[in-house]
C-alpha cells in the first residue's frame, strides 16, 4: 500500500548551499583588505609588504596608535589591542553597520 498523501509539500532538496569555507575564500581573494581598510577610512601606516600596521577602528584609542595590523596575502584585519579580526567583507561590514551581504555588493560596486 502506498502512504497516505500528506498536505506537507515533500522534502525537495533545497540548492546546493555554497560552502561556507569555499565562499569565504573568494572573498578573501576577491578584494584587498588594504583598498578595504581605506574605504572605511583607517589609518594606514605601510611598513613592509609583510606587514601593514593601521588604527583599529574599534578601540576606544586616543592616541591614533596602529595597534591593527592588515595581512594583504591572507586578507585580514586583526587588532593585537582589542582582539577583533575581520576579512575584508566582515571588516566594512562591521564598519558600517550592514550585513556581510551589503557589505559584499557594495565592495563589488566600488572595487569589484
Ligand atoms: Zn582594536
Amino acid at each position: 500500500m502506498l502512504p497516505p498523501s500528506t498536505s506537507k509539500a515533500p522534502r525537495v532538496p533545497k540548492a546546493p548551499k555554497i560552502n561556507h569555507c569555499e565562499r569565504r575564500d573568494n572573498i578573501l581573494t576577491q578584494f584587498s583588505i588594504i583598498e578595504v581598510a581605506r574605504l572605511c577610512n583607517i589609518q594606514i601606516k605601510e611598513q613592509s609588504r609583510a606587514e601593514i600596521r593601521c588604527r583599529c577602528p574599534f578601540c576606544n584609542n586616543k592616541r591614533n596608535k596602529m595597534t591593527a595590523s592588515l595581512n594583504e596575502s591572507k586578507g585580514l584585519f586583526h587588532c593585537f589591542r582589542c582582539g577583533e579580526g575581520f576579512n575584508a567583507v566582515s571588516l566594512y561590514a562591521e564598519i558600517y553597520g550592514i550585513d556581510t551581504k551589503e557589505a559584499y555588493q557594495d565592495l563589488m560596486d566600488k572595487l569589484g
